[in-house]
């Protein structure tokens, strides 16, 4: 079982220059099968993750959690813990009660969390709801999607994990179709995707949109000039109908 693509990944997320995610912030996370996957330890540094500070564990250990009506913090910790395929692992991060929620969408095989300082910065604005919304340029909806998800703000863990679920399920049910990226109120972004790659893309191109959305939001003298929803639409093309049938149980 290679990590390779994981480690890359994580780097690149890291790499001090793009302003993504410094110190021990953000978090990757890899599908391996229906069974197991990896995601970045508790603590570890994503621009210089080695295979030591990651965790592979069971889906079905931590997908319950989802479910659980309220736990302690040290339940959560110990489910946590409980959850890796070796006790030789690090504990995993809090937030891959979310990375096993995600991993299990179609065609999702890798997750990358991170704190961009640009995308952030309109997070923790009045216009946070508007910019996951709306899209500004072609290139956006072809690496972000036609919208991205946005979760108010929640305290990090497994309320976190609860509300992402419940936010990504009603996008799915409203768009038929899996989305690339998740705005975080207050905290950061999420992309995912079938590639590193296009996890990568979504994320760089989500902080090139939010660059553009903020001086394009000067300039106007309150909110940029958007693209229509049929501009939008046409550039998306046509969701794809087997992911519509799968996404609503038909
Ligand atoms: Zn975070």
């Amino acid at each position: 079982m290679s990590l390779d693509a994981l480690l890359n990944l994580s780097h690149q997320l890291g790499r001090e220059e793009r302003r993504l995610a410094i110190l021990g912030e953000g978090n990757t996370s890899m599908r391996h099968d229906a069974e197991t996957f990896t995601v970045k330890a508790s603590g570890s540094n994503l621009a210089t993750l080695a295979v030591a500070g990651t965790a592979t564990c069971h889906f079905s250990k931590l997908l319950p959690l989802l479910d659980a009506e309220s736990m302690t913090d040290i339940a959560v910790d110990e489910a946590l813990f409980a959850g890796r395929v070796s006790t030789e692992m690090k504990k995993p991060s809090v937030e891959a009660i979310f990375h096993a929620y995600l991993l299990t969408l179609p065609g999702v095989n890798y997750v990358g969390h991170t704190h961009p300082i640009a995308v952030n910065a309109i997070l923790c604005s009045k216009h946070a709801r508007t910019f996951a919304a709306r899209r500004l340029f072609p290139d956006e909806i072809v690496c972000c999607g036609v919208e991205s998800v946005f979760v108010p703000y929640t305290d990090p863990g497994l309320k976190l994990s609860q509300a992402i679920k419940s936010a990504v399920e009603d996008y799915i049910k409203r768009l038929s179709r899996p989305p690339r990226v998740i705005l975080l109120e207050n905290h950061g972004l999420i992309a995912l995707g079938a590639t590193p790659e296009a996890v990568l893309a979504a994320t760089l191109m989500a902080v090139k949109a939010a660059e553009i959305f903020s001086t394009a939001a000067i300039l106007s003298g309150g909110e940029p000039q958007f693209l229509t929803a049929a501009q939008v639409e046409r550039i998306a093309g046509r969701p794809d109908e087997h992911y519509r049938q799968k996404a609503l149980g038909l």
